[in-house]
């Protein structure tokens, strides 16, 4: 593995030359905090920037998605037939990404790109994309990503780990698409691999004694499905939940999406958006019937999606990557955390 150091000088003129090869996102501080977002040319990512309010998974999979379009005048040959959208492949490099959001966007994957499904929207521009990480040095007090299976300085889904060294960065290239951001941007000052692993090492470990991780999954796998579905304690953890969706829209690991027909004039187009499965809305079926129609089977759902099936589907661990988003931004103090062990911990009494 290649580690290159970068003169923090050479940083935004290294940044500005790879515009030439790619759309450059990062983190931007605005009114809503920070977010992660296309950088206009007089932009640069804002590197210390603390977690920021939504992830990046909106660079492959957009709040809102034209994916389908026909045109409805009938004296066309093709009126009324959905035709697939361009895909978007320009190249673009995600930089400043915290390494437990790539880990999402490694369990992303697994929905979106599998032997059953190419989701060919969300695959385009996965394939087009570069994800630079900083390891995370300051964990937030809601970061419990070393208990699944993720961390500060977690490599999984990186193109590229970058360490801040104050007055420099010190960058682990991990992948092809890795070396080829570098080779764009210019910064080809080669580090001493040894010396370099070691350095990612203690600040690895520094990183990880600050996280409070109080949050087991070991007996999540062997628990039946039904068991933990009829568990007493659901009508007590949504008890409070007023239903808004927050914690699926922050969170990096949430996919769900609904479609959306619009006309205008003689053009059709379908739309792909964001959707939340705490919404009664989002299975609410046209004969009127509704599978999850109240409040606490909305929860269970979320939870059990994120800590049960995906779990026992992939084999990849939780659906979740302790980013703690959900957990900060929940208006009612609803802690996955806290779910989570109370079915870690679950012992039916049947
Ligand atoms: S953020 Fe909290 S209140 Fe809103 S849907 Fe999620 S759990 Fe319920
Ligand atoms: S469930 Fe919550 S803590 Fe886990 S990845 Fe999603 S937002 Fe982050």
């Amino acid at each position: 593995m290649n580690f290159i150091t970068i003169d923090k000088k050479d940083w935004a003129p290294g940044v500005d030359q790879s515009r030439n090869t790619y759309r450059v996102y990062g983190p931007v501080e605005d009114e809503n905090g920070c977010q992660i977002k296309p950088l206009a040319p007089d932009m640069q990512p804002k590197m210390d920037a603390p977690v920021t309010v939504m992830s990046a998974k909106s660079v492959l999979f957009p709040q809102t998605e034209k994916i389908l379009t026909a045109t409805l005048d009938e004296s066309k040959e093709d009126h009324h037939v959905m035709k697939p959208v361009e895909t978007d492949d320009m190249p673009r490099v995600v930089l400043g990404i915290r390494p437990y959001d790539a880990k999402a966007v490694h369990l992303v994957k697994l929905n979106f790109d599998n032997p059953d499904y190419k989701d060919p929207y969300w695959c385009a521009a996965y394939d087009a994309t570069t994800f630079v990480g900083l390891g995370v040095t300051r964990p937030g007090p809601c970061d419990f990503s070393t208990a699944v299976g993720s961390g500060p300085f977690s490599e999984e889904g990186l193109d590229v780990l970058m360490a801040d060294m104050d007055d420099k960065y010190l960058a682990k290239i991990l992948t092809e698409k890795g070396e080829k951001w570098a080779a764009a941007c210019g910064f080809d000052t080669a580090a001493d691999p040894k010396e370099s692993q070691v350095l990612f090492d203690v600040l690895r470990k520094e990183a990880e004694k600050q996280i409070q991780a109080d949050v087991a999954t070991d007996k999540l796998a062997q628990k039946t499905i039904l068991d933990l579905y009829d568990a007493p304690f659901w009508d007590e953890v949504a008890f409070s939940c007023i239903n808004c969706g927050t914690c699926t829209y922050v969170c990096p690991t949430c996919w769900c999406f609904d479609i959306q027909d619009e006309t205008r004039h003689n053009t059709a187009v379908r739309f792909r958006n964001w959707d939340t499965c705490m919404s009664s809305l989002f299975t609410h079926h046209a004969s009127g019937h509704n599978p999850r129609g109240t409040k606490v089977q909305r929860v269970r759902q979320r939870f059990m999606h994120k800590l049960k099936y995906f779990l026992d589907k992939y084999d990849q661990g939780i659906m979740c990557v302790g980013c703690g988003r959900c957990v900060a931004s929940c208006p009612v103090n609803i802690d996955i955390r806290e779910v989570c062990n109370r079915m870690n911990d679950y012992e039916t009494t049947k």
